[in-house]
């Protein structure tokens, strides 16, 4: 077989860049071997503002910008419907919390996201608190179908092999590549954390935070915002809510623990007050980086050699974005932005 690219990786990175390529009408095989879930335990949301500390995403506005045609283009392609819409509201324990919520909502680059007013109203099963404020623009990706979906799409063209890539066995010389069967001018690796075994990259400062969510059924909670606290509780559907995350930076294992339970199941009780019983449990590792901006550019030696990783805890808002610029710099030669360029770690 031969193709321009082989695309090692098909989470939310793997698919942004397969998309861009496709896009474009280039050759290219993806090649994976399920032994990451990041994108698929992920609960896909996308939100604009950071809640903690009330302040924008990183290039938010541009990244929801290309989002939506991004998703509208798939659904065309694929035929099936991958966005959902709903309000996030941020819970306020104090006064003082809503006082920098009315600050922030003075920041031209959230007033059009964040709403002034406080919502007073309770609601059913939540714990009270002093109001909420609402978050507009927010919703999700139902990112486990849309892989699913593309992974067949791609697999009936003969663009999809579900095996390893074995790093030491890749021929490298300056005009191509070699990976057993397959000659390709270019490798894009998108193996998300799973770049930590990859001999050519793993120089770079790819941390990984192990995520936990549980899924639980609570019929008398009749949500259908986000809530937003110390955790998230997420409607998604015939009482079944997503609750998360823990945020781990020792673990590098994918299995859910006990450790974790406790402490989501410890902050739940804080934010709700009804019963509930746990579903499920699971987890995965984020690709998040020393200085929370993605992992993009060419080998510093083998420059046939692209990596595309570091997508943190927003892969939904950045892989998107980030493939595009990705896209024109193998293409059109043009520049990355210095943020995300592996050259900032030579
Ligand atoms: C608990 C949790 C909740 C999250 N919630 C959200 C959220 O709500 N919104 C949001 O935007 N982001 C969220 N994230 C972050 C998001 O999941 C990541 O930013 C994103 O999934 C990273 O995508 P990726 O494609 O880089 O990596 P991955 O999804 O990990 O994909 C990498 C792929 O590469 C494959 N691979 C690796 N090595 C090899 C190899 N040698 N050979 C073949 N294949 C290989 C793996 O099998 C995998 O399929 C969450 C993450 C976690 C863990």
């Amino acid at each position: 077989m031969q193709v321009e690219y082989i695309i090692v990786g098909f989470g939310l990175a793997g698919m942004a860049i397969s998309k861009e390529l496709e896009d474009h009408g280039h050759s290219f095989v993806v090649l994976d071997n399920a032994s990451q879930v990041s994108s698929r335990v992920a609960a896909g949301v996308f939100n604009p503002v950071i809640l903690k500390r009330f302040t924008p995403v990183w290039n938010a506005d541009e990244q929801l910008d290309n989002l939506f045609p991004f998703y509208k283009d798939i659904s065309q392609r694929l035929g099936g419907e991958y966005l959902t819409f709903f309000d996030t509201l941020k819970v306020f324990k104090s006064v003082e919390d809503q006082n920098n919520w009315f600050m922030a909502c003075d920041n031209p680059l959230l007033e059009k996201y964040m709403d002034p007013k406080i919502i007073k109203s309770e609601k059913q099963g939540i714990t009270h608190y002093e109001g909420f404020g609402k978050v507009n623009g927010t919703g999700r990706v139902l990112v486990t179908n849309v892989l699913d979906d593309y992974i067949k799409y791609l697999k009936d063209k003969e663009q999809f092999l579900e095996i390893p890539f074995v790093h030491n066995d890749l021929e490298i010389s300056d005009e191509f590549v070699t990976y057993k069967q397959i000659k390709a001018t270019k490798v894009i690796f998108a193996e998300g954390y799973g770049l930590k075994e990859n001999p050519f990259f793993n120089y770079l400062p790819l941390t990984g935070t192990k995520g936990e969510m549980l899924f639980i059924k609570a019929p008398d909670l009749q949500l259908t915002e986000q809530i937003k606290s110390s955790l998230f509780v997420l409607p998604v559907g015939e009482d079944i809510y997503w609750i998360g995350a823990t945020f781990n930076w020792t673990d590098k294992t994918l299995n859910p623990t006990d450790n974790g339970r406790k402490e989501l199941l410890e902050k739940l009780d804080t934010m709700i007050d009804v019963s509930y019983e746990v579903v499920d449990q699971f987890g995965g590792i984020r690709p998040t980086v020393k200085d929370r901006r993605p992992l993009v550019g060419k080998h510093p030696k083998h420059k046939n050699l692209i990596v595309f990783n570091g997508m943190g805890t927003r892969g939904v808002m950045i892989a998107p974005t980030v493939a595009k610029q990705l896209y024109h710099y193998l293409e059109n030669n043009e520049p990355l932005s210095k943020e995300i360029d592996i050259t900032r770690f030579e």
